[in-house]
């Protein structure tokens, strides 16, 4: 997994300890799923994925691009979106629920808190079951 460099990031680890103060239960990267979710709730079927802005393309100010070897950045670049792209709808066809977190959201911690609570309290899909 070369393209993608950084594990158990900053803001990563906020959001693993926002979840587990919300009570809630989850696997990490679990690498049978698309894309390795950076955390996944099998009860739930749910999965989030924390994003880089930089890796992942966010457009966000933190969004740089490297002045030199440009091609190789940008191919680098392309590759990590399809895959994200891929993940995503590969895990909501088999009926995953899929927040994404972007690195640049998770300094407004309240704001975090919320979204967190709000993705995984309500059920949108299984209600039925
Ligand atoms: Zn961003």
């Amino acid at each position: 997994m070369a393209a993608v460099p950084q594990k158990h990031t900053k803001p990563e680890i906020l959001v693993r300890k926002i979840c587990h103060a919300l009570g809630r239960r989850f696997r990490l990267h679990r690498r049978d799923l698309p894309g390795s979710p950076d955390l996944v709730f099998p009860k739930d079927r749910k999965a989030i994925f924390v994003h880089g802005c930089f890796w992942h393309r966010h457009g966000c100010r933190l969004t740089t691009t490297p002045k030199s070897n440009a091609e190789f950045w940008q191919e680098k670049f392309d590759r990590n979106r399809e895959r994200d792209l891929q993940a995503n709808v590969d895990l909501q066809y088999d009926g995953w629920e899929v927040l994404v977190i972007w690195q640049c959201e998770t300094k407004d911690s309240e704001l975090l808190v919320e979204r967190l609570a709000t993705f995984l309290t309500c059920n949108q899909v299984n209600e039925s079951k």
